[in-house]
């Protein structure tokens, strides 16, 4: 059966209701064309740093969990800076690191491997556009532009590829083009540029700003301009509305004010944040 949608209040003296921008994160927030990305990076991680001279000594547990942390830490960001990481730890254990640009391509091309059928799926129009996209997103995405608020999303994931699966997804037309993603030239995009570009560009005041995420990342840079932060907690693989309980420690210490599974009861969630109870 079923759960029945529940939303945890981290902070209930936040100020809701004037909402004018929304910030979306991609993959595990909206999309889940991408999902077990997680598995991908971490194993594919694991080959090359059990290759340092150090690693037998410091053990395999050792070696996983400081991956598992450098990964979950830097999940919201571009890609590329998990690699840095894993360049650090190759180094660190004694070994020397390729290029990290080298580990994402690998990383990417795995990846793809394994989520390549999906993407075809959507295509050739073979799989309905809710197999892969987080429950209720579409009843989200509607029930903000009908109050009028301009969406965003920001991807960690090559703009390319956010804008194509964006498309395929059939959530596009909602974003108007305000589709941005990682670039090869990493240091001329970011969640934090987008974030304040936003806030800037329209004269913003932080309580006017949206944000949902399920990675670090996005929610601490919509949480440092005093915006409203979404912590979406999503349990991509089950998709069974129940909170990925490490995502939901992750969101909360990166600044949540709220914490869901996924939009099951969209109509609730937006009552909520427009304080329409
Ligand atoms: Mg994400």
């Amino acid at each position: 059966m079923a759960l029945s949608w529940q939303m945890e209040v981290i902070r209930p003296e936040r100020k809701r209701g004037g909402f004018r921008f929304a910030l979306f994160d991609f993959d595990g927030t909206l999309s889940l064309i991408r999902e077990g990305w997680q598995g991908v990076m971490k194993g594919y991680f694991y080959e090359e740093l059990s290759r340092a001279p150090l690693a037998p000594r410091a053990g395999e547990a050792a070696v996983r969990s400081s991956i598992d942390d450098f990964v979950d830490l830097n999940t919201g960001k571009q890609t590329i800076y998990q690699c840095f990481s894993l360049a650090e730890e190759i180094a660190r254990l004694g070994g020397t690191p390729l290029d990290p640009q080298v580990y994402k391509d690998e990383y990417q091309r795995r990846l793809l491997e394994q989520v390549r059928h999906r993407i075809s799926a959507l295509e050739r129009r073979e799989a309905p556009p809710e197999r892969y996209m987080v429950p209720g997103g579409f009843d989200l995405l509607r029930g903000l532009r009908d109050r009028g608020v301009s969406l965003f999303l920001a991807s960690g994931t090559d703009e390319q590829f956010a804008k194509h699966e964006a498309d395929i997804l059939g959530v596009s037309p909602y974003f108007e083009g305000r589709v941005y993603g990682a670039q090869r030239d990493y240091r001329s995009f970011s969640k934090k540029m987008v974030v304040d570009r936003i806030i800037g560009g329209n004269d913003l005041k932080g309580d006017e700003l949206l944000g949902f995420g399920d990675g670090f990342v996005e929610i601490e840079n919509v949480a440092e301009r005093d915006g409203f932060a979404v912590g979406v907690a999503s349990d991509e693989k089950n998709r069974g509305g129940r909170v990925d309980e490490w995502k939901r420690n992750r969101l909360i210490a990166a600044g949540a004010d709220i914490i869901i599974p996924d939009y099951g009861d969209a109509p609730a969630l937006l009552k909520y944040l427009f304080g329409e109870e």
